[in-house]
């Protein structure tokens, strides 16, 4: 029977695998300087826990999660985001009053089932970073801002930043009253639009299939209260005071049930597709809701199979080299032990920082057919172990490209 991965899930192997890593250490870099620190929390969850934050009437709890039972019939979910696995372990730990101002940071698979397509897949990854206890519109600008940083440590610096106001809870109900109204009389919609309508009308303006009808929809810009009109207008001078570009999208609404004021998508301009590379706002409730002290908090969250591709495209690796690889090989089967301890001393030796992999030795092949493999595996140089040699102290070097060869004396200690 051949077996293929599940469908929606993939491999990351050779430079996807790099990219992947790269993307992740100097994400980690980045978090230090703005002082995240990283929590790692459960792959599965409750599935109410989702349910509760993100909200009943949204792409995600409607169709997109993996709910199972267990052996005991708890009703569990592989995590869909991490936002609402952090406030909880935020809440779990008490958190939100040891450490109330705290900034933390997650990298880990996330699970949709979704219909796969490139960039978009049912076992993915994301990068993502939560600042609890600061309400300032400086801690919107913080995060947008850090999510840019990330985009460029490898070398995505063609990017487009969309920023909206959701308003708060005294502002949204008109603006929901006025949008159900809206849509109410509008033809055609297609059926999540027709559903969500009455629960979740932010939604449908960011439906990716009725966009067009709603180009004249009402925009929450023009319902803001007073506070949230500053407090957006505050986050866009923060950012212009460090020349971030953005653009204020009136419709940009987020999937999720949690956000308030701020919300915010970084979008690619070098890659064909549209799809966000990053994604997150202010969410001043959840911590409440979910049943902690009320905590306001501003995150977002980095698709990292999207950021790599489009790391990739930028060029990330144009100028890569492979490591230098070099064969440790024997002329004599009796040299084999010394061989091996050479090559466990030679990796033990190397500095952090070197680039060169040693490989070898291997048994029950002669010397013409390790000389073959060297080759296959493209090694710049072999070490060869022969027995008279090694008496006297010595080993030979083949440079594997001119086939020159030269003896070189080693420390037998
Ligand atoms: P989209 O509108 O593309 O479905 P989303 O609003 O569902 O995105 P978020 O929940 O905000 O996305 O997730 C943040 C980021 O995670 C996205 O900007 C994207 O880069 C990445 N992401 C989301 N879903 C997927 C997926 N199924 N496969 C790969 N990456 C994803
Ligand atoms: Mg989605």
């Amino acid at each position: 029977m051949n077996y293929k991965a599940p469908r929606g899930t993939h491999d990351i192997f050779g430079i996807n695998a790099l990219g992947m890593s790269l993307l992740e250490q100097k994400s980690k870099e980045i978090f230090k300087k703005y002082g995240f620190e990283e929590i790692r929390t459960p792959i599965f969850e409750d599935a109410s826990l989702f349910m509760r934050s993100i909200g009943h009437a949204t792409d995600i709890a409607e169709k997109e999660m993996y709910v199972f039972e267990d052996r005991k019939g708890r009703k569990l979910a592989l995590r869909p985001e991490g936002t609402a696995s952090l406030a909880r372990a935020f809440i779990e730990h008490r958190m939100d009053i040891s450490n109330p101002a705290g900034k933390f940071f997650y990298s880990g698979e996330m699970f949709r089932y979704e219909r796969p397509q490139a960039g978009r897949y049912r076992q993915f990854h994301q990068i993502g970073a939560e600042y609890y206890g600061n309400s300032s519109p400086a801690a919107d600008a913080e995060v947008i801002v850090l999510a840019q940083d990330l985009l460029a440590a490898v070398g995505i610096d063609k990017i487009n930043v969309y920023i909206n106001s959701l308003g708060c809870e005294r502002c949204r109900p008109f603006f929901r009253k006025t949008l159900i109204k809206y849509f109410s009389s509008a033809q055609d919609l297609c059926n999540d639009c027709v559903r969500r309508l009455e629960n979740n009308p932010l939604r449908l303006l960011d439906c990716k299939i009725d966009a067009d009808k709603f180009i004249e929809a009402p925009q929450m810009a023009d319902y803001l209260c007073d506070d949230c009109k500053e407090n957006f207008n505050l986050v866009k001078s923060l950012l212009k005071s460090v020349d971030c570009v953005y653009t204020v999208d009136g419709k940009l609404a987020r999937g999720l049930d949690y956000y308030t004021r701020t919300v915010f998508e970084i979008r690619s301009d070098s890659t064909s597709s549209q799809d966000a590379l990053a994604a997150g706002g202010r969410y001043d409730n959840l911590v409440k809701e979910l049943g902690g002290y009320n905590t306001p908090a501003v995150g977002f969250a980095l698709g990292s199979e999207r950021a790599t591709l489009a790391a990739q495209s930028a060029g990330l690796f144009n100028n890569f080299k492979e490591p230098e690889k070099i064969f440790i090989a024997i002329a004599d089967q009796e040299l084999f032990n010394e061989a091996f301890a050479f090559a466990v001393k030679t990796r033990n030796g190397l500095s952090f920082n070197k680039d060169i992999s040693v490989f070898g030795p291997i048994n029950g092949k002669n010397l013409t057919n390790q000389l073959k493999f060297a080759d296959k595996i493209q090694a710049s140089k072999t070490i060869v172990f022969a027995k008279t040699e090694f008496e006297n102290g010595k080993v030979l070097i083949k440079n594997m490209k001119d086939k020159t060869q030269t003896e070189v004396a080693i420390s037998k200690s």
